[in-house]
């Protein structure tokens, strides 16, 4: 059709170019999975690229995939390279810089893997990694092996082979209460095939609640579709956490796909990694949770970036981190502030700094404000009475 995004070297025109796509396409999923933007003659429809990033997707050919869906590609600034949304979807020189002590799997999911697609580190609850596929492919992923490395994967076999090993290693094992959806992205699938998967895990009883790792809400809501909110209610408990990075990804479809999952009972929380240049300042960290809790998302965790191989050019300091959760923490309301945690092979550690320390006469506490009052441990007492 004219008018859609297309391989010629346009000037890049996203503020013409959106509203003449037909609604029936623009609010159909599939659409947009058809059409995204993976060459630079498409990019180029929408953005002006700089000299860099048409030397980093030239660079990253045959080594890191890329895709942008029309949806993400329209919130994209067309002349801004420092764009947020930008930033997270196009190529850039830092995936292909060495950075010292940077790996490909810093968090353990090939070492914790028991059956092709199950990974299995915490006591009663697993990961299910059951595609590489994802509808954009963020530059900053932390499963960047499996997902965008074109020669990467964590799966042992087909991705597209039978479930049954992983299933039958979830019956086997009735401590697992508690199985995450993710990849990839679980909702690439079409949802007669995600049922399949749903189903097969509803059919154990130790299976109490089903999550699931999406961030088609953020990168194309248009796939949270009626349909698959009924079909995922079919099989409550379902839960369902997604990946906001920046108040720009916060729209009316976005809010509106959101608003779907939780008309059918989904709770939906938010995973965000600070990443630098693009969320790393306590302003836009605290817009982004304000507004979170405005479409009625629950902030989860804030990861620290992870020294992922193509990855640690968006890593922060630790310091930082702390900076920006001394800038939520008491500034805003106490569920919206997501637990600052570090993933590594020993699991999520909390790694906020303590609002206490200990006092020779009890607990020395400390406000948001900086404001510090003693607890004296005569009324509140810090250790459990000595038993006779
Ligand atoms: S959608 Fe998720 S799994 Fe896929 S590339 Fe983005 S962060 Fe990685």
């Amino acid at each position: 059709m004219s008018g859609t995004p297309g391989e010629h070297d346009a000037p890049a025109d996203p503020a013409g170019f959106r509203p003449r796509i037909p609604a029936a396409e623009w609010d159909d999923w599939r659409w947009h999975m058809r059409k995204r933007i993976n060459t630079l003659g498409k990019a180029r429809r929408w953005i002006r690229l700089t000299p860099d990033e048409e030397k980093a997707v030239a660079g990253s050919a045959g080594k890191y995939r890329w895709s942008i869906t029309p949806y993400y590609a329209s919130l994209m600034d067309p002349d801004d390279p420092t764009c947020p949304v930008r930033l997270q979807a196009v190529p850039a020189p830092g995936e292909l810089t060495e950075f010292p002590g940077s790996e490909v799997d810093p968090v353990g999911d090939m070492y914790y893997r028991k059956t092709n697609r199950v990974v299995h580190k915490y006591p009663d609850r697993v990961i299910m990694l059951i595609t590489e596929a994802c509808p954009v492919y963020c530059r900053h992923c932390t499963r960047k092996f499996h997902t965008t490395d074109v020669s990467g994967t964590y799966f042992r076999d087909d991705e597209g082979g039978s479930f049954d090993e992983d299933l039958r290693y979830i019956a086997d094992h009735p401590e697992i209460r508690d199985v995450l959806l993710t990849g990839g992205d679980p909702l690439s699938y079409q949802d007669a095939r995600l049922e399949e998967i749903v189903s097969g895990l509803r059919a154990i009883p130790s299976v109490e609640i089903i999550r699931i790792g999406s961030r088609f809400p953020v990168l194309l809501p248009q796939r949270i579709t009626d349909g698959l909110c009924e079909m995922l209610a079919r099989h409550h408990p379902v839960w369902l956490n997604t990946h906001f990075n920046h108040p720009k990804e916060i729209t009316a479809e976005s809010a509106a796909a959101v608003d779907r999952l939780l008309r059918h009972g989904i709770p939906v929380g938010n995973q965000t990694v600070l990443l630098r240049g693009i969320n790393d300042d306590v302003t836009t960290m605290r817009t982004l949770m304000t507004e979170l809790l405005r479409i009625r998302v629950r902030p989860y965790y804030l990861y620290h970036c992870d020294n992922v191989t193509g990855v640690s050019h968006f890593m922060t300091s630790v310091e930082k981190g702390w900076e920006i959760m001394e800038g939520l923490q008491g500034h805003i309301t106490g569920f919206g502030v997501p637990q600052y945690v570090l993933t590594t092979m020993i699991g999520k550690i909390p790694i906020a700094q303590p609002y206490f320390t200990p006092h020779p006469d009890g607990l020395l506490l400390r406000n948001y404000r900086g404001q510090e009052m003693v607890v004296d441990a005569a009324a509140y007492p810090i250790t459990e009475p000595d038993t006779p």
